[in-house]
């Protein structure tokens, strides 16, 4: 499938979330009387870990930091992906590390086998850099669920993110996490206050995602001053940041298997 024409490629992405939704058990609740706001970075490009977490910890909270370990260093034309030291320096910061996979591809692509494989080597290679907490939670490259994954990925992680724009309530699917994402134009995102109002207003668990942080982001990123402006007006609202296993365990999620 690594062939197809990118419309085709996207309309099967498209597709296996929506079959994945649709077909889903719905097997957790989220009961909170706290509203939850998570912050989640993918792939993870170094400025996230400069700004992104720096932010976060001025205000004394932590977020979820989705690895690629193939991604190690990656020097692209607008963005430079983590080093294994600042991945390491991530966790001993308290922030969560978290799988996405090792080879950053999306999951339909890898078959069974192929995926139990990459899956292994990612947690093979988050422990040789020195993470001594197992990865707990997992984000969908390119936020493409493929149902036929499900049970390989719910065998070893508590929750999967895609995106899906809305708030995580009621009965959901902790193999599909709903997020909102942090992206450009800057005035988009700095509007994503009204999504922080309305978890506020109806507890939930609101989670969002983002790739870099910096003066000049590209698509995917966000500047430090917005998120800066999106952190603090949580804390103004009243939300609790949590990363994704702090939030697993709040929501008691944890002790009962699914
Ligand atoms: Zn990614």
């Amino acid at each position: 499938m690594q062939d197809l024409p990118e419309f085709v490629d996207g309309l099967i992405d498209r597709a296996s979330n929506r079959l994945i939704w649709s077909l889903a058990p719905k097997t957790r609740r989220v009961a909170t009387a706290a509203p939850l706001v998570s912050f989640t970075f993918d792939d993870v490009p170094d400025s996230a870990w400069r700004n992104g977490a720096a932010i976060l910890e001025k205000y004394g909270a932590r977020g979820t930091f989705y690895i690629s370990g193939s991604l190690e260093g990656r020097i692209e034309p607008r963005r430079q992906l983590i080093t294994r030291e600042g991945c390491l320096g991530l966790f001993e910061r308290g922030h969560e590390i978290g799988c996405h996979t090792f080879g950053h591809g999306k999951i339909r692509n890898y078959g069974g086998p192929a995926l139990a494989a990459d899956l292994d080597r990612s947690a093979q290679y988050l422990r040789e850099i020195g993470i001594t907490a197992h990865p707990n939670n997992f984000a969908y490259p390119y936020n493409a669920a493929w149902p036929l994954a499900r049970r390989e990925l719910s065998n070893r992680f508590h929750t999967c993110r895609g995106a899906g724009a809305a708030i995580n309530r009621g009965a959901v699917d902790p193999m599909m996490l709903k997020a909102v994402e942090i992206r450009q134009p800057e005035h988009e995102a700095r509007d994503l206050t009204h999504w922080i109002d309305d978890v506020a207003k109806n507890p939930g668990w609101l989670i969002f995602f983002t790739h870099d942080v910096k003066k000049d982001p590209t698509d995917y990123g966000v500047t430090p001053d917005t998120f800066e402006h999106l952190v603090r007006h949580c804390l103004d609202r009243g939300c609790r940041i949590a990363t994704v296993e702090d939030a697993v365990h709040s929501l008691g999620w944890k002790d009962d298997a699914e």
